[in-house]
C-alpha cells in the first residue's frame, strides 16, 4: 500500500471581520486553499506529486497573514483555483485505492475532515492515517515536542529544495523525512508513541511542571472539573486524593486551582479542556510545583479576585441596573 504525504495551506477569516461572524453548519478551523501531496511506496522511494488550488467558496477574502505566510495571492485563487468537490475528485484519483496518509503535525488531516464534512463529502477514505511527527520522535530522541519541519530536516541533514509553506514543498521535504524512517514500526508502534506524546511533556509548559496527564470522555465541562478537583486531583508524591480550593478561569480554555496534599503540600493544577470530536471533554493536566512562577501567578489571581466577591454589588452591576431603569421609565 502507497503512502500519501499531505500537507495543505488554508484560509482563516480576519478577525472581526464578516467572514468571521459566519457561521457554518459545520465548525471549521480553516478553509483549505492549497493541497500538495507526494506518494511514497512501500519500499520508501519518492514517486508522483499532486498539488491542486482550491478556490474558498466560505472565507473568500484572503487572510493577508494567510498570504504573507503562504505567498499565495488571491488573484492566484481565482484564476488557477477550483472548488473543493473537484479538487477533492482529483484528489482522490490521484491518490488511487487505499492508502496510508502520513502528515507533519496533527491539524492537516482534522482541517481535511472538517471541510469534507462542510461540503457533505465522504471522509472515511482518510481513517488511515498518521502524524509523522510522532514515528520521527520515536525513532530519533524518543522525545515528546512537535518539531518544526525545518528542525527535522536539519537532524536528518537534508537540503531544503523547495519552498517551504507550500503544500507541496512541504508535503515533498516531509516525504524526504518519511523515506528515512522506518514506516511500518512506526505505524506499529504508533499507539504508544501517541501515548508518550499525550502524557508527555511538549515543551511549552512553565518551569516548575512536574507532571502531564492526559483525560478523555469527559461528558461536558463540570463533569470535567469535577474529576479533576476529585479522584484525578492525586498527589504527584504520593498518589493520594489532594483537596482542591478554586478553579480560576483563564484565557484558552483553561483553569488553574492550588491543591492540597495532607502530607507534601501544595500543588499548582492547570487544566485544558478541549472538545473531541464526538462532543465530550478532553482534559490535559499540568501539575506545578508551588513555589513556580505558575503557582505565584495562582496567588495573585486569587488575591484580586477576593475583594471583588466580598463586594455586595460591583459597581458594573449597579450601572447596569440603572441603565435597564431607564429604560422602563422612557416606555413607560
Ligand atoms: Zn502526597
Amino acid at each position: 500500500m502507497d503512502y500519501i504525504v499531505l500537507d495543505m495551506e488554508w484560509n482563516q477569516p480576519w478577525p472581526g471581520s464578516p467572514s468571521a461572524k459566519k457561521v457554518l453548519p459545520v465548525q471549521i478551523r480553516g478553509e483549505i486553499i492549497q493541497i500538495g501531496a507526494v506518494r511514497l511506496t512501500e519500499g520508501g522511494e519518492v514517486a508522483d506529486e499532486f498539488q491542486v488550488m482550491i478556490r474558498p467558496k466560505y472565507y473568500r477574502r484572503l487572510n493577508r497573514r494567510v498570504s504573507k505566510l503562504t505567498g499565495i495571492k488571491e488573484s492566484r485563487l481565482k484564476e488557477e483555483g477550483i472548488a473543493f468537490p473537484d479538487a477533492m475528485e482529483q484528489f482522490r484519483g490521484w491518490c488511487g485505492g487505499e492508502v496510508i496518509f502520513l502528515t507533519w503535525g496533527f491539524d492537516d488531516i482534522g482541517i481535511l475532515r472538517e471541510n469534507l464534512r462542510l461540503f457533505q463529502l465522504e471522509e472515511d477514505w482518510t481513517q488511515k492515517w498518521y502524524n509523522a511527527q510522532m514515528i520521527f520522535n520515536a525513532q530519533t530522541d524518543g522525545s515528546n515536542s512537535q518539531k518544526a519541519l525545518k528542525t527535522a530536516m536539519e537532524i536528518f541533514q537534508i537540503q531544503a529544495t523547495r519552498p517551504a509553506h507550500d503544500a507541496l514543498g512541504d508535503a515533498y521535504h516531509t516525504a524526504l523525512i518519511c523515506a528515512k524512517l522506518d514506516l511500518q514500526k512506526g505505524i506499529q508502534e504508533y499507539d504508544e508513541a501517541l501515548k508518550s506524546h499525550d502524557n508527555g511533556f511538549h515543551g511549552a509548559e512553565l518551569p516548575g511542571c512536574i507532571s502531564r496527564k492526559v483525560f478523555y470522555d469527559l461528558a461536558d465541562k463540570h463533569a470535567a472539573l469535577a474529576a479533576m478537583t476529585g479522584p484525578e486531583n492525586l498527589c504527584p508524591v504520593c498518589g493520594r486524593q489532594m483537596l482542591g480550593s478554586r478553579w480560576f478561569a483563564q484565557p484558552g480554555h483553561r483553569y488553574m486551582d492550588l491543591a492540597t496534599c495532607a502530607e507534601h503540600g501544595k500543588f499548582l493544577i492547570r487544566v485544558r479542556l478541549s472538545d473531541q470530536p464526538d462532543g465530550k471533554v478532553r482534559v490535559s493536566r499540568l501539575t506545578y510545583e508551588a513555589t513556580s512562577e505558575a503557582a505565584e501567578a495562582y496567588a495573585r489571581r486569587a488575591e484580586k479576585a477576593d475583594p471583588e466577591e466580598r463586594r455586595p454589588t460591583s459597581r458594573r452591576r449597579r450601572r447596569r441596573r440603572s441603565a435597564s431603569a431607564e429604560v422602563r421609565s422612557n416606555q413607560e
